[in-house]
């Protein structure tokens, strides 16, 4: 068996705590894993390309045998790529549309070469109107799949709602998801960004089960599939994307307490996307302990 086909335990299975970083990819994709185990992480996020250019590629064989060789020589059981900042599946024009869908496509097809379990996806900006925002997002995100083969789930993850940015409630995921193909509904879940729900108007701090609750009826928790963990340095609905260290902006430490505490979440991988300072990698552990320090 190859390692590019061997398969890692299921997360829900073990105690193992499901933790790890955003961590980089410069040198390409295999340079990752060795940098998520400098941190003992057990989860990993990375850009599968330059996440700020448009320029496209596809994983070479090579390249994916590398990946998985280097990624079973660490801890990590969960993998996770995040997409291009430039992908806007709402946006109304269509030359961007069209190259949005082209660019999202390309994400799912190395996500699947490479054999990652989750591709985290900002919901696109409407622009025009809203609902039609919505109806377009969806449907860009079937053409996208229609096109594409593997298992990765895509996760939607929730935004802070700056300017016409879809994602910012559960109830515009719960619309987008609704639109989604029945075939590849099951491919489809939600990432919560702790930093980008309190910017948005979610009270973590003051309403940690009412957020919970919420989430649970509006999409279920079983969407549930990844976190990202990150202290904002604006203020609570400030409707802004500034991520800061745990513990170290309005958040503070209690709602981080709260999710590495709860016994609903032990299975959702968590990853922290918060500053590097002057190094990623010492400051990534920092993270990385204190969170686990609340256990
Ligand atoms: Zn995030
Ligand atoms: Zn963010």
């Amino acid at each position: 068996m190859s390692p590019a086909r061997k398969r890692r335990a299921p997360s829900s299975n073990g105690p193992t705590l499901q933790l790890g970083a955003h961590v980089s990819a410069a040198g390409g994709t295999p340079e990752a894993p060795p940098r998520a185990m400098e941190i003992a992480a057990t989860v990993m996020q990375f850009f599968t390309k330059m996440a700020s250019r448009w320029a496209e590629r596809d994983c070479s064989d090579d390249e994916r045998t590398s990946f998985r060789a280097r990624l079973a020589e660490t801890k990590v059981a969960t993998t996770m790529a995040h997409d291009s900042y430039l992908i806007n599946l709402a946006s109304p024009d269509p030359v961007l549309r069209a190259r949005s869908i082209e660019s999202f496509a390309a994400e799912l097809r190395r996500c699947a070469a490479l054999g990652l379990n989750f591709l985290v996806s900002h919901p696109g900006n409407f622009m025009d109107d809203h609902d039609a925002g919505i109806a377009r997002n969806a449907d860009a995100i079937n053409r996208a799949f229609a096109v594409s083969q593997g298992d990765t789930i895509l996760c939607l993850e929730t935004t802070a709602g700056s300017g016409t940015a879809l994602g910012s409630t559960f109830e515009e995921l719960a619309a987008i998801i609704a639109r989604i193909d029945p075939a590849y509904r099951n491919r489809v879940g939600v990432c919560l960004d702790t930093c980008h729900v309190y910017s948005a108007g979610y009270d973590l701090v003051g309403d940690y089960e009412g957020v919970m609750a919420r989430f649970d009826d509006v999409l279920g928790l079983d969407r549930l599939r990844v976190m990202h963990l990150n202290d904002s340095k604006t203020p609570f609905a400030s409707r802004r994307d500034r991520h800061e260290l745990i513990a170290e902006g309005s958040l503070g430490e209690h709602p981080f307490r709260r999710i590495m505490t709860d016994p609903r979440l032990v299975a959702v991988p968590k990853v922290i996307e918060t500053p590097k300072l002057d190094d990623a990698a010492v400051t990534d552990a920092r993270m990385l302990t204190l969170l686990r320090s609340y256990l």
